[in-house]
């Protein structure tokens, strides 16, 4: 098949910006809490923009740590070497609008108006809908012995070969990407499949996913005490 009549029919199975806008939410409170490197799960920031509010650390609602962890014990039983590791979890929405502006200028030559957004949504999402600020989304690998195993692109490697079901990678890949998603919907996270890293709980990604009747994070302000 084309590449791009594929990429285009991956698009479509997507979640667009266009599908929350309108999810509403009722928002329950919950602490922001670090994740601490533990059995079958580690945390591993890679955005230095971050260093300002959390330090070293990677922040999420107390919920979604409990899920990170049941999801890691499920991983240890299909293989016990391999471990989560977690690079991203609560984002400023400052930091959330700096990385959308910067990508939705590589989109300006290709598209505009609202294919514009919806492009570049596929890739950082459009700040007022997007789940890293509620703390309830993280970017999450599988590694080995500390090493990363192979997904077919680099995690935060934004290129539509990271669309989770692309069908140009190895055949390796497509396992480990599958073998991700599936234990991650298991404890409780719905994916957003125009990245295999990409999941979340509580957000209105996860309202419009499963189709709940609203989100339960809002988006927060958060910053460690200096
Ligand atoms: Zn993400």
């Amino acid at each position: 098949m084309n590449k791009q009549v594929a990429y285009r029919l991956l698009e479509k199975n997507m979640l667009g910006y266009a599908d929350l806008i309108g999810v509403p939410v009722q928002p329950v409170w919950e602490r922001l809490v670090p994740i601490k490197t533990g059995t079958g799960l580690t945390a591993l920031p890679i955005d230095n923009d971050m260093l300002a509010y959390t330090g070293n650390l990677i922040f999420v609602r107390e919920s979604v740590l409990a899920k990170l962890r049941q999801a890691a014990s499920m991983l240890a039983k299909v293989n016990s070497e391999l471990q989560l590791q977690v690079v991203y979890g609560y984002r400023a929405l400052s930091v959330q609008q700096k990385l959308f502006l910067k990508y939705r200028k590589q989109f300006e030559s290709t598209y505009s108006g609202k294919a514009l957004d919806e492009a570049t949504h596929r890739l950082i999402a459009v700040p007022e809908i997007a789940g890293h600020p509620t703390g309830g989304a993280v970017d999450i690998q599988i590694t080995n012995a500390g090493v990363p195993i192979d997904m077919g692109t680099n995690i935060w490697e934004f290129v539509k070969d990271s669309f989770t079901f692309s069908p140009f990678i190895g055949q390796e890949a497509q396992d480990n990407r599958r073998l991700l998603r599936r234990i991650m919907m298991d404890a409780g996270f719905a994916p957003f499949d125009g990245e295999w890293w990409h999941f979340s709980y509580g957000d209105k990604e996860w309202a419009a996913y499963y189709k709940k009747p609203f989100a339960i994070y809002s988006q927060i302000e958060f910053q460690i005490e200096p």
